[in-house]
């Protein structure tokens, strides 16, 4: 708080300071990907190039890594980048982008060595071919001179990860410099440029700290905000229900502030519910295939191995008879199980830990299972408390698996996102790549000088850590060559900054007004509050855009009520009200959100068809399609007229089957 506030959120004043800023290159987001582009983007700036990185939180703890993780899900290593393409596409149900795929493919290790460089304890294993885990401090050199990963998958490698995040913020705000950061600082509207409508040229935001609204120009942009959370019920309730798989300041930024903008976004439809173990959302991927556990049903069957498993899976060849079954399949075969009355679902942790005991000496296996526990300490503390609180020690009592509430991202086991320019190689298809003045910008957007990355790209998923923070070191490179091609450019944003003050200000003017209308602070006739909104939002979701509550399930009729309610979730998002800086916050968080999965609805509502099952089910047109919707859907906003577009874009292969 600053000097002489009361303890709490900090009150909003009527107006606010407005700080206006002009960069060349400016930074929305401080994640893995911003941060790639922070630690990049400077090696090929020049001098002068004025750049800021403007993250909604402390850097250091922003963003899904905020906990740390324990695995580094992307590593090609020995593999080939061909193969990983394979995987992408197989697990995302045959249509992602594999230009792109390659692409981050190609470069990704280079951001694993930087990590390891920057002092992130990778696990090795030793002359031997033993499993050594980090913290060991063993010295067998680093991946990039040849040291060998201990991999838990085919691209998974082991990591001492709960101060990931630090460390790769770190090395970020060392290479841009802290001047050029700002921290809590929350970026509410794009803004065109007032003389080429489809062009970036600014931004405005304000601090969630300070009565401050931040009015920046600039030249170009990349946005990278994450995806989206709390869109949905989630399955938490009461006191619990701030708890999510997915990390709750991540609201949809990205993509309403792109779509607004008017960037065409694609495979909005596509969406990730992780199987997770239930109420504690802890990581199940250490589980399977480091400890080689196992589902099993209430009969005690390991139902995925069953011949009804198999012959279910058939119906979605040749991604369900593929040697790995995609993550919504799997998800696909759990609900079967639940839907049929043999839930719960236990992931059989005594059996798989008795089984490595055979092989192990007492100590060895003591090692063992504290890495189970270290597994959740790493990256979800909360699966750890919960597993003390119910006296589980995995040894003896199985945990309860079940698939989370619906969350919309593009760098993990999802795919929706923007739809953006691919790298400019002959071996790109045309429609995939463009630019501006005959040079192809990869990575950016529909919009003109706005860029994305990560969580932000469409149809490529599986980047993960790793490859998002590759992916912001290619969005750096590619804006430092547009300022340098448009070295001329003079922003002119649509709004000036007063109006763009007025903007992101108007629900605490709201407030002002009519704050002494009611006695209650949250009840009043006059406005409504964020936390309701948001109520509104993750009841009407649930019941009728597939949710939770209907075990994923949805059709047209269901779709139609929940895009009337939308409508009418806009028309009264004109009277949220915010009495403090945090509640301004989240008025802008339900705004980003209501948008966000306003695209997932139309999307899921174009697409006649249900591709991936086990994440959601078009109950009227059940079944993959591929005669008719073999193909991307992509989608527009226009601000001014509120109309939205949609169509189907044709896939290329790139890389054979
Ligand atoms: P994030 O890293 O999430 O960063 C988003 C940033 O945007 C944050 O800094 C946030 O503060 C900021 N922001 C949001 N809204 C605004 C706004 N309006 N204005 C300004 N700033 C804003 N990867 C692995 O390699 N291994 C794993 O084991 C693994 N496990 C995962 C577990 C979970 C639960 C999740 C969610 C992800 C996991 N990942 C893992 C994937 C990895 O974390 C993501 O792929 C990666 O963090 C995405 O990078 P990003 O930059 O798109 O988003």
């Amino acid at each position: 708080a600053l000097p002489n506030q009361p303890a709490g959120e900090l009150k909003c004043v009527e107006n606010p300071e407005i700080i206006e800023k002009e960069v060349d290159i400016l930074i929305v987001g401080g994640g893995m990907a911003a941060c790639g582009t922070a630690f990049e983007i400077k090696k090929w700036a020049d001098e002068n190039t004025k750049i800021l990185l403007v993250d909604k939180a402390a850097m250091e703890r922003s963003g899904a890594v905020a906990q740390g993780l324990s695995a580094i899900n992307t590593y090609i290593g020995d593999n080939k980048v061909d193969d990983y393409v394979r995987m992408v596409r197989n697990d995302l149900m045959g249509i992602v982008r594999e230009d792109l795929i390659f692409n981050l493919g190609r470069h990704v290790d280079d951001s694993v060595h930087l990590f390891e460089e920057w002092g992130l304890p990778i696990w090795k294993k030793d002359a031997e071919n033993k499993n050594l885990d980090g913290k060991k401090g063993l010295k067998v050199g680093l991946l990039k001179d040849g040291a060998k990963p201990v991999r838990t998958g085919k691209w998974q490698i082991m990591i001492n990860g709960e101060s990931y995040k630090r460390i790769v913020a770190e090395a970020a705000k060392k290479a841009l410099g802290e001047e050029n950061i700002l921290e809590r600082v929350f970026i509410v509207e794009l803004l065109r440029d007032k003389n080429e409508p489809n062009r970036i040229s600014g931004a405005v935001g304000f601090s969630t700290r300070e009565n401050k609204v931040y009015y920046i120009k600039c030249n170009t942009m990349m946005v990278a905000c994450g995806g989206a959370v709390n869109i949905y019920q989630p399955r938490s309730v009461g006191e619990g229900k701030g708890r999510a798989w997915y990390p709750v300041w991540n609201a949809g930024s990205t993509y309403t502030m792109a779509l607004r903008a008017g960037a065409e976004l694609s495979m909005m439809e596509n969406r990730f519910t992780p199987a997770r173990f239930k109420d504690g959302y802890g990581p199940v991927g250490a589980w399977f295939l480091l400890f080689k556990a196992h589902l099993e049903n209430s009969l005690g069957e390991n139902y995925a191995a069953s011949q009804d498993a198999k012959d279910e899976l058939a119906k979605y060849a040749p991604y369900g008879t593929a040697p790995i079954t995609p993550t919504c399949l799997r998800n696909h075969l759990l609900m079967n199980e639940v839907k049929q009355g043999r839930g719960p679902i236990m992931m059989v942790t005594s059996k798989a830990l008795q089984k490595l005991g055979e092989t192990m000496d007492k100590k060895e296996l003591k090692h063992l299972e504290a890495e189970a526990w270290e597994d959740f300490l790493d990256m979800t503390c909360g699966q750890a408390n919960l597993w003390c609180a119910t006296n589980t020690e995995p040894e003896k009592k199985d945990s309860e698996i079940l698939p989370t509430e619906p969350y919309l991202l593009g760098s993990h086991s999802g795919c929706c996102g923007i739809w953006v320019s691919g790298p400019n190689e002959d071996w790109v298809p045309e429609d995939y790549k463009w630019g501006d003045n005959g040079v192809v910008y990869n990575q950016m957007t529909t919009v003109k000088g706005l860029f994305t990355a990560a969580d932000g790209i469409g149809c490529s998923g599986h980047k993960f850590s790793s490859g998002s923070h590759a992916e912001g070191r290619i969005a750096a490179k590619m804006m430092v060559k547009w300022v340098k091609n448009h070295p001329d450019f003079k922003p002119e944003p649509e709004m000036n900054a007063q109006e763009a003050a007025d903007l992101v200000w108007k629900p605490v003017k709201t407030w002002f007004e009519h704050k002494d209308y009611s006695t209650d602070k949250d009840v009043n006739p006059k406005f409504c509050k964020p936390a309701g909104m948001t109520m509104r939002l993750m009841k009407a979701t649930n019941e009728y855009g597939g949710g939770v509550g209907s075990y994923y399930c949805t059709n047209q009729s269901a779709l139609e009520n929940l895009m009337e309610l939308f409508q009418m979730m806009h028309e009264d998002c004109e009277f949220l009200a915010a009495g403090d800086l945090h509640e301004l916050m989240r008025c802008w968080e339900i705004f980003h959100r209501i948008y966000t999965v306003e695209a997932h609805t139309r999307h899921i509502m174009f697409r006649k068809e249900s591709r991936f099952p086990g994440f959601y089910y078009r109950t009227d047109f059940m079944g993959q399609d591929d005669e008719n919707w073999f193909c991307f859907v992509n989608s527009t906003y226009n601000k001014e007229t509120k109309e939205w577009s949609m169509k189907k874009v044709p896939y290329h292969r790139i890389i054979p089957m």
